[in-house]
């Protein structure tokens, strides 16, 4: 198989001001192209730490090295001399490379003075430098790539040195992985299928328990690479495997349908958010939401193109709004309370009706931390869902956590009551 390490470079994401999203990136690509991702680490600018980073990947026997960040013009950035130095290559100017990044630049911005001598120019200069025998990748900003081979002499990863910022590190990436060092690489990947089981209702200790039994039960298990991440109340279980373990993943397939086939809800890879696409199949939906304060009209909204089936949502957070807004009675309110299942439905009955959809999903809940009662503890959630010429359904759910936790968990639940 093929081992591969990523490095993020960047004082700024270091420190936090920036998130990293180049390391994820990267880890999906690298993952989709059948190569076992180990490490992805993280230095500030300074050369010796990248350096010791280096030295680390290339100790853990990485077959291919990916950096990102430090290809800029000035002089903090470092990137590609300090790779040159570790590998023991020369810096060698590329004047093509300089011609074409000079290009870029006149292009951009025409008016830039010092473009022949100058600050700019020792800028163009420096990044048109590239360590003896390796290749540059064209720029997609005005920083280019750089694909250092592996040596035979020496046991060094092949490097890829990518620029930070992600459009630009994105739009190179397929010329990237096309450029020679780096294909022959990639050639060497195992050809690895992933396939997603999602659940929903489904606790993690019990998914795991279930995989103990399945392992015992099935040969050659091994040939699995499952891992299982909770998110958003959704447990989605990730499994790899060579061709080898294709029979092996259906008959764990059935184990788990025979086990959980009530709670796994996509073993196709798809989403919630596909599923209720599907199950509008050409209707419109609509939102009241209290509680999740637009959390749902957000998650449906996501997608580009959602106006081809979301005509709206409302925030009804005070009573006034639930009846100014969707026509929710105030003496139904006052004698059944705001958090109750009679309001939900008026919620979605008034938001089907206000917002001319086909189907409503209402929120009405405590999210805490305070506000809870006996009756009605924090985390208590009232939903209701109306779908036209059918009567209006409505549920009680309790959920753990804080008040992010219980927004949270409360709008996937709602995607799953409409498409239940
Ligand atoms: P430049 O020519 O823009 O200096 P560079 O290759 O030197 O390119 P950096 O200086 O490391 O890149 O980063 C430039 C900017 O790109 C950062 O300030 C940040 O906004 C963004 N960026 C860099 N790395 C990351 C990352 N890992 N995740 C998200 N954004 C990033
Ligand atoms: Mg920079």
């Amino acid at each position: 198989s093929v081992r591969a390490g990523i490095v993020v470079t960047g004082t700024e994401v270091l420190t936090g001001r920036i998130a990293d999203q180049n390391g994820p990136w990267l880890s999906e690509q690298l993952l989709e192209l059948g190569v076992d991702v180990a490490h992805i680490t993280i230095c500030g600018d300074r050369p010796a730490d990248l350096t010791a980073q280096l030295r680390f990947l290339a100790d853990q026997q990485m077959d291919l090295i990916v950096t990102s960040g430090g290809l800029g013009p000035t002089a903090d950035d470092l990137t590609v001399a300090t790779v040159a130095e570790f590998c023991g290559r020369d810096l060698q100017l590329d004047p093509a490379l300089e011609d074409h990044i000079a290009g870029i630049i006149r292009r951009w911005r025409p008016d830039t003075v010092d473009l022949d001598d100058g600050p700019t120019r020792i800028g163009i200069r420096k990044q048109a430098h590239v360590p003896a025998g390796a290749t540059a990748i064209p720029p997609t900003g005005t920083a280019p790539g750089v694909a250092v081979p592996a040596t035979p002499d020496e046991p060094l990863p092949t490097i890829l040195i990518l620029p930070g910022p992600p459009v630009e590190l994105q739009a190179m990436w397929p010329t990237a992985i096309a450029s020679p060092a780096i294909a022959e690489v990639l050639s060497r990947a195992d050809d690895l299928t992933q396939e997603t089981i999602r659940a929903y209702g489904l606790h993690e200790a019990e998914l795991a328990e279930t995989l103990r039994r399945a392992e015992d039960s099935i040969p050659g298990f091994d040939a699995l690479e499952i891992t299982t991440c909770l998110r958003r109340g959704e447990l989605d279980m990730v499994t790899r495997f060579a061709a080898d373990g294709a029979e092996i993943y259906r008959q764990l397939l059935t184990f788990l349908t025979e086990h959980h086939g009530r709670q796994i809800f996509s073993t196709d890879g798809s989403t919630i958010e596909d599923q209720l696409i599907a199950t509008l199949d050409g209707r419109l939906i609509a939102t009241a939401e209290s509680c999740t304060g637009g959390l749902i009209a957000a998650r449906l909204t996501d997608r580009p193109g959602s106006s081809a089936y979301v005509t709206g949502g409302v925030v009804s957070y005070s009573n006034e709004a639930k009846s100014d807004l969707i026509d929710v009675p105030a003496e139904l309110i006052a004698s059944h309370g705001a958090v109750s299942e009679e309001v939900a439905a008026a919620m979605a009955e008034g938001a089907l009706s206000r917002l001319k959809s086909d189907v409503a999903v209402s929120t009405t809940g405590i999210a805490g931390p305070s506000g809870g009662t006996e009756a009605k503890p924090v985390g208590t959630v009232c939903f209701g869902v109306a779908v036209k010429g059918r009567p209006t359904y409505t549920v009680t759910r309790r959920f753990p956590g804080d008040r992010e936790r219980v927004r949270s968990l409360t709008t996937t639940a709602a995607l799953h009551l409409v498409v239940a």
